[in-house]
């Protein structure tokens, strides 16, 4: 299944696009390469990837932040962000644009392949369609964990694999307090590393396009509990 499993990588540092590649083809994996944001815009078009990985600073007039808006206007598909400092991270979370994770540079291409292998296995996934797999959020959302889709009053609510993996584990625990920790560890796995202001900003973004619908409380000190 691996070989079909298109990624793309959009770096425009040879070294580093290409460490990337030799790791993921190890793996089974079927890699394109783009040097700037039209090419990625292009491959995302053409091929259909499973997953982008996504530098911010591109040769070119389209940077790794714009592809990541324009990509996410019409799909879902998990992005990594390649960051090469800091501020790029504070960037990445504050401009709230869904993504799914990031690496800072110099990262580790082991440790890169392990995030990319945890996300496909949560988004490609094929969960048994029952009807236990739909939960009802309130009076007007419904969470479809098997078409991975969020309806809210009958219409579809593009949501970010992370935003999706956030909302149904909160409606699975719907009437409990959770504690950012908990939620890190129960949406993006034990051995994320990453600070708390990730659920933060997804909760931000669940917010904006839930809407009042959500009946989604802050816990001063603690984190967020959802009421059903
Ligand atoms: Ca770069």
């Amino acid at each position: 299944m691996n070989e079909e499993t298109v990624i793309a990588i959009v770096e425009d540092d040879p070294n580093i696009a290409d460490l990337v590649e030799l790791y993921l083809r190890r793996e089974g994996y079927r890699p394109y390469q783009a040097t700037t944001g039209e090419r990625a815009l292009e491959i995302v078009e053409q091929r259909d990837p499973r997953l982008l990985l996504l530098d911010i600073g591109l040769a070119g007039d389209i940077d790794g932040l714009e592809v990541c808006r324009r990509v996410r206007a019409t799909s879902a598909v998990p992005i990594i962000f390649l960051t090469a400092r800091d501020d790029e991270v504070d960037r990445v979370l504050g401009l709230e644009l869904g993504a799914d994770d990031y690496v800072t540079k110099p990262f580790s291409p082991r440790e890169l392949v392990a995030r990319v292998k945890a996300i496909l296995r949560r988004t490609e996934a094929a969960p048994t369609v029952t009807a236990a797999a739909i939960v009802a959020v309130g009076e007007h959302i419904v969470v479809d964990r098997g078409r991975r889709e969020v309806t809210r009053r009958g219409q579809p609510v593009p949501l970010a694999t992370r935003e999706f993996d956030l909302l149904h584990h909160l409606a699975e625990h719907a009437g409990l307090a959770l504690s950012r920790r908990q939620l890190i560890d129960g949406v993006w796995g034990h051995d994320w590393v990453g600070d708390d202001r990730t659920v933060d900003v997804h909760v931000r973004q669940l917010r904006r396009k839930l809407g009042p619908d959500l009946d989604l409380v802050t816990i001063w000190g603690v984190g967020y509990r959802l009421d059903a």
